[in-house]
Parts: C-alpha cells; sequence; structure tokens
C-alpha cells in the first residue's frame, strides 16, 4: 500500500523546503523528495540555491572583497598591509564548510517540524499520486492529498559551446575552481556573470566578459546600470556588449572563443576557462508521467495562476519551475503561500515588491519600476537621487560610490520604484520593499526617522530630494 501524506513536495530548494515547513507547521503530514546530489555523491537539502548558487556565490563574494578592500583601501585609512596572499585552498574549503553546515541545517529543520525527507526522485504520476525513485534504485508510490512541484531550474547549454565539466563550466563548475585562472572567460553579462566575474577578477584573473545584447544590465535602472558599468570597468573586468559568440575550441588545455563584435567583425579570445552564465531553464526532466493534465508553456515552465495553482486539482508549483523571476526569496514566499492556502489559511504573494540584488561592489539592489518604466507608462512622475559621496556614514566606510534614487507619482505620491546602488544596497532595499508593501506615500519616507549616521539617510535624502526638500545636498531647480 502506497505511504500516505497529506502534502508531498518534489524539490527541496528554497521554494520546496520552506513549503514543507510550512506545510508541517500548519499541522499537515508532509514528506520533501529531493535529487540533489553534490560531486561526491553526498545526497544535500538547500537545492541550487544552498549548494550551488546564492550561498556559496556571496561567500566566494564576501572573502574576496575583503582581500580588494585590504589591497585598494586600507592605505586610505593609513593602515599599511603588506605580505597580503591568497590560500585559495582555505578560502574554498571556509565555502563548502558553510554550505555544509547550511543544508544540514535544512535537515534538523525538517527533523524538528516533523517533515520526511526522501532523498531521490520524485514524478507526478497523476492528481494525488506521486512515484519515488531513492538514490539506491528502490522505488514505491506515495499517496499525496496535495503535490507540490518545486524542481527549480538548470543552466542553459549553448549548443556552440557544450560544457565539458573542465574548460567550459557553468556556474557551479565557477564556484569550485581550485586554481585562479589567469584568463578567465564569461559568456553573459547577467547577474552570474558580474558577481563570479568579479569574484576572480579581484582573486586575478583577467576577465573578458561576452555579452549578446547591446545594452548593459537593461533590467536595471538606466542610471544605475550606466554607474554599475563604470565601476565594473575600474574593477578591470573588460565587458563587451553587442557580441555573437559563434563556438569555441579546446586546444592544449586552452579554449579559442570565436565571435563577432558589436560591428560585426570577427573575433577570436583565447582563455583557460569559460563560464557559460547566459540564463536558467525550468528542471522538470521526468517529473510529470503522461496525462498529467499539467501544462508547460513553450519555455518549460509550469503554467500556474497567481496563487500557484496548476489547474490540475491540489497539484501545485512554485519557484524556478515557474513565471517570474528566478530568485530564491521569490520561491520561498510562493512555497509557504501554498502551504498557507493548502491548509485554508490566508495567503498572497505580491508580485509588484520582490526586490532584487546584485552582490558585487558596489552593490546593486532594486525595486519595483525603473525610471525608463514609469516614463514609457505616461505616469508624471518625479526623482529623487541621493550620493554616497554625501553620506558620512558612507564616508566613513571609505564607499562614497553610487547613490539611492526615488521614482514617485507626481499624482498620489506613491513610490513606484527605488534603486541603490552603493554600499550595502541589498540591505537597504528591505526599508523600500516595506514602505511599498504598505503602500507608503514618499511624503510618508520624508517623515520617517533614521538614525544619523548611518547609510539609510541616502534613502530618506533621495525621499525629500524628490520634493527639493533635500538637506544635505543642493536640491535640483525647478
Ligand atoms: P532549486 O534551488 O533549483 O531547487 C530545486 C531542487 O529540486 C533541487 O535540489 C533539485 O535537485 C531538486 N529536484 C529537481 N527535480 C527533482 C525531482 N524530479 N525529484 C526530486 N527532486 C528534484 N537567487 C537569489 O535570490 N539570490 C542570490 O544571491 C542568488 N544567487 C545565485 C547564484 C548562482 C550562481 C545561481 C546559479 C543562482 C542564484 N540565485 C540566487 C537563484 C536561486 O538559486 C534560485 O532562484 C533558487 O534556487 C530557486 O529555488 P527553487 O527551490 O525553485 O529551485
Ligand atoms: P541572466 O538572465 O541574469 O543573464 C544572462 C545574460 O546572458 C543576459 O544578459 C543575456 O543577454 C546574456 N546572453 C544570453 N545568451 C547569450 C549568448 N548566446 N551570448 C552572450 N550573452 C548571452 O542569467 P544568469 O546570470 O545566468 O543567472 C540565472 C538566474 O539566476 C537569473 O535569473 C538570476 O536572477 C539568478 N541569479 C540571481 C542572483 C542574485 O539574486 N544576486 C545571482 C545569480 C543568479
Amino acid at each position: 500500500m502506497a505511504d500516505s501524506y497529506d502534502v508531498v513536495v518534489i524539490g527541496g530548494g528554497p521554494a520546496g523546503y520552506p513549503a514543507a515547513i510550512r506545510a508541517a507547521q500548519n499541522g499537515l503530514k508532509v514528506a520533501c523528495i529531493d535529487a540533489w546530489k553534490n560531486r561526491d555523491g553526498t545526497a544535500a537539502l538547500g537545492g541550487t540555491c544552498l549548494n550551488a548558487g546564492c550561498i556559496p556565490s556571496k561567500v566566494l563574494l564576501e572573502s574576496t572583497e575583503l582581500l580588494h578592500r585590504a589591497q585598494h583601501e586600507f592605505a586610505a585609512h593609513g593602515i599599511k598591509a603588506s605580505g597580503l596572499a591568497v590560500d585559495l585552498a582555505v578560502m574554498q574549503k571556509r565555502r563548502a564548510t558553510i554550505v555544509k553546515n547550511m543544508t544540514q541545517g535544512i535537515a534538523g529543520l525538517f527533523k524538528a517540524a516533523g517533515v520526511t525527507a526522501l532523498a531521490g526522485h520524485g514524478k507526478l504520476l497523476a492528481a494525488g499520486r506521486v512515484g519515488f525513485t531513492a538514490h539506491d534504485g528502490a522505488t514505491r508510490e506515495l499517496a499525496a492529498k496535495h503535490v507540490i512541484l518545486a524542481s527549480g531550474s538548470v543552466p542553459v547549454e549553448l549548443k556552440s559551446l557544450p560544457f565539458d565539466g573542465k574548460h567550459i563550466i557553468d556556474s557551479w563548475g565557477a564556484l569550485e575552481l581550485d586554481t585562479v585562472p589567469q584568463r578567465l572567460g564569461v559568456i553573459g553579462a547577467g547577474v552570474i556573470g558580474l558577481e563570479l566575474g568579479s569574484v576572480w577578477r579581484r582573486l586575478g584573473s583577467e576577465v573578458v566578459v561576452l555579452e549578446a545584447l547591446p545594452d548593459f544590465l537593461p533590467m536595471a535602472d538606466g542610471a544605475v546600470s550606466k554607474e554599475a558599468l563604470r565601476h565594473f570597468a575600474k574593477l578591470g573586468l573588460d565587458i563587451r556588449l553587442g557580441t555573437k559568440v559563434t563556438g569555441a575550441k579546446v586546444v592544449k588545455g586552452a579554449v579559442d572563443v570565436t565571435f563577432t563584435d558589436a560591428k560585426g567583425a570577427a573575433q577570436t579570445l583565447k582563455v583557460d576557462t569559460l563560464v557559460v552564465a547566459v540564463g536558467r531553464r525550468p528542471n522538470s526532466r521526468d517529473l510529470l508521467a503522461d496525462g498529467t493534465g499539467v501544462r508547460q508553456d513553450e519555455r518549460g515552465f509550469v503554467v500556474v495562476d497567481e496563487a500557484c495553482r496548476t489547474g490540475v486539482p491540489n497539484v501545485w508549483a512554485v519557484g524556478d519551475l515557474v513565471r517570474g523571476p528566478m530568485l530564491a526569496h521569490k520561491g520561498k514566499e510562493e512555497g509557504v503561500m501554498v502551504a498557507d492556502l493548502i491548509a485554508g489559511h490566508y495567503g498572497e504573494v505580491n508580485y509588484r515588491t520582490i526586490p532584487s540584488v546584485i552582490y558585487t561592489a558596489p552593490e546593486i539592489a532594486w525595486v519595483g519600476e525603473t525610471e525608463e518604466q514609469v516614463k514609457a507608462s505616461g505616469r508624471a512622475y518625479k526623482v529623487g537621487t541621493f550620493p554616497f559621496m554625501a553620506s558620512g556614514r558612507a564616508r566613513a566606510m571609505e564607499a562614497g560610490a553610487g547613490f539611492a534614487k526615488i521614482v514617485s507619482a507626481i499624482d498620489g505620491d506613491e513610490i513606484l520604484g527605488v534603486h541603490i546602488i552603493g554600499p550595502m544596497a541589498g540591505e537597504l532595499i528591505a526599508e523600500a520593499v516595506l514602505a511599498m508593501e504598505y503602500s507608503a506615500s514618499t511624503e510618508d519616507l520624508q517623515r520617517t526617522i533614521h538614525a544619523h549616521p548611518t547609510l539609510s539617510e541616502a534613502l530618506h535624502e533621495a525621499a525629500l530630494a524628490a520634493d527639493r526638500k533635500a538637506i544635505d545636498i543642493p536640491n535640483r531647480k525647478a
């Protein structure tokens, strides 16, 4: 007889594991099937985010930013640092240890919440029926009143640049390099290209990034993209826009990449390692048996409504497997919403206020609409900008680069978007998210007391600047 559960979650990443925990908190009997295997063959919960994404990348970004600051900023503080050296093995061991601790932490959370963790492959056979194949090959069927699909995403592979795991690698490979490549090529100047390009550049690689689009970071506010490009150039990232990669060959341990540049001229590039980071695609490999009724769009995303219902009764889908930004926190909120809806509680995700963060230096973060999007909508708007150069706290941190910018509607004073490039932008954006979530007006932000001297004053002053009331910078003329 099949084991029976109220909820079976397929996938234990940042969308699936919170769904399982919340469902258990709601008093339901829950199992979470997860297929992740690390390179040493061990199973681990946490999915892409914990094992090969958010966490390991942030660990390496932190380590290498410290190195960069020691090399380039300490002198300004009057600190003489000599003999700085990198022990990459120690740096990578720290990364691996943090990842291991965090993934084991999820196993502990499951135990505490009473979630049954099943290591292996899950497949929706029909509404209410899930096939489970354990890593040792044993199979069985589970009965489930509700099934939540949370199988995540995998890197896009280009036909012209197939991964070989050694010279042509994906982002996971780029996180686990055990030597610093002298020359590193990156295909794609998206979030992964910029974060991992920064890591290896700071460790000494010559980094060339080939980007297909003519514009840099088109999803960010135009002023932010412009400022960011300047800082990446200063770091030494050689970003070439408007390029078309035609192929690559591994010759004597190096990769010869062929591409056409923005003017259409044929070019070649020789690198030791090539990272392909051109986006990710939904992972639905062997996830759905024939005839389940779960629909997928032409790109493979499982089709869902705003509450993550697939349309098949009691089958839900969340995270990178479905539409919307491929972000851990978006998946987490969807997982929690679904678990609450299943239990008959209230649940909702506000897709208008999902923050985006790029963890480079300076850090980049935004929420809501860019100035370009607001302009295109035809709505009358006002803009307030405050440079970190005028922030006492940022100056104390030797981090005066960048700015905070607010875009608000003239009618009703609604905050439409907030864009920050500068120190701790990813932390500062939380205030803007909260303000927008609670429909605060620009004036509400202006009237909120911000401690002095803090970085958060930059957002306060930007809100004041939108109405030409800034105190710490001259206001633009009417
Ligand atoms: P995943 O994390 O992909 O988890 C899905 C899980 O399901 C995996 O363990 C997989 O093995 C398992 N699975 C798949 N199929 C089956 C099956 N049939 N049966 C059982 N199990 C299955 N996002 C951020 O918000 N912030 C960041 O800083 C950030 N940094 C990133 C850095 C990198 C290098 C990468 C690659 C991604 C990063 N992301 C970041 C994106 C983030 O990792 C994803 O948005 C997030 O992991 C998606 O969560 P998920 O649970 O939907 O899928
Ligand atoms: P991305 O969509 O951010 O960037 C991919 C880039 O590659 C784009 O600029 C695209 O124009 C370019 N590109 C596509 N095809 C190309 C080609 N043939 N040649 C050259 N350039 C090409 O994707 P990513 O950087 O691979 O990241 C994948 C996902 O992971 C993203 O959705 C992102 O949200 C998520 N992620 C988030 C974070 C974060 O939140 N800090 C960090 C890393 C990854």
